[in-house]
């Protein structure tokens, strides 16, 4: 059988690289994140990288061609036999199908696409407290999530934080907007193909972790 492809849809803030890293220690699947990607993009200074700089900055999406040649190189690496979760991508129905295309050259489609459902004011509040920890990328809050040690990584014992510098309040509402506008659609063109699954995300991490367990593995089995 064809390795599994899972995509986790939502605003930003809902919690798609939280779910995504927690998807790769329970399934062995790989976290394939756009946003990441394009991130280190922007810190090599590569081509893409400088054009897709102001518009992350801005809140808005970057364009289709950019974020796909990003994805298509990362496609091509040996790691993702165990099937993969794409996490912030697509966000556009022309990506939507583009990844169809890519995938149909690996002899593979889309298993499940996952709604993580939320409210708007939520996110505003839950991305405004984020950071991570600069060595292994493990995500807190400021509010739900500290480390069990004050400035100390409860998973690698790194001492250094960040935030990104698109998790500003007014930055927060142009993703949502450009969310609701681009993204959201994708949640009827799943729903569609009969192969959408909707999953509250205004409960806990480690209840979402588990309904999400329970549909990757329905699904997959
Ligand atoms: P994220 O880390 O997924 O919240 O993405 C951060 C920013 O990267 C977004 O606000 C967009 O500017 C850009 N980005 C990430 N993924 C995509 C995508 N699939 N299409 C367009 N822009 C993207």
């Amino acid at each position: 059988m064809a390795p599994p492809v899972f995509i986790l849809l939502g605003p930003p803030g809902a919690g798609k690289g939280t779910q995504a890293r927690l998807l790769e220690q329970d399934f062995g699947l790989v976290q394939l994140s756009t946003g990441d990607l394009l991130r280190a993009a922007v810190a090599q200074g590569t081509e893409a990288g400088r054009k897709a700089r102001a518009v992350m900055e801005a809140g808005a999406l970057v364009s289709d061609d950019i974020v796909l040649a990003i994805l298509a190189d990362r496609l091509a690496d040996p790691d993702l036999d165990r099937g993969i979760i794409l996490d912030g991508f697509p966000r556009t129905t022309p990506q939507a199908e583009a990844l169809d295309a890519l995938l149909a050259q690996r002899g593979q489609r889309v298993t499940a696409a996952i709604s993580l459902e939320v409210d708007d004011a939520a996110m505003i509040e839950r991305i405004s407290g984020r950071y991570t920890c600069a060595a292994c990328g493990e995500g807190y809050h400021d509010t739900h999530k500290r480390p069990a040690k004050a400035g100390i990584c409860d998973h690698c014992g790194g001492t250094e934080f960040r935030r990104r510098a698109d998790d500003k309040a007014e930055t927060v509402r142009d993703r949502l907007t450009a969310y609701h506008a681009q993204t959201a659609p994708l949640i009827a063109h799943y729903d569609g193909r009969g192969i959408l699954e909707r999953v509250d995300a205004m409960a806990s991490i480690t209840q979402i972790r588990s309904t999400l367990a329970e549909k990757v593995a329905g699904v997959s089995a």
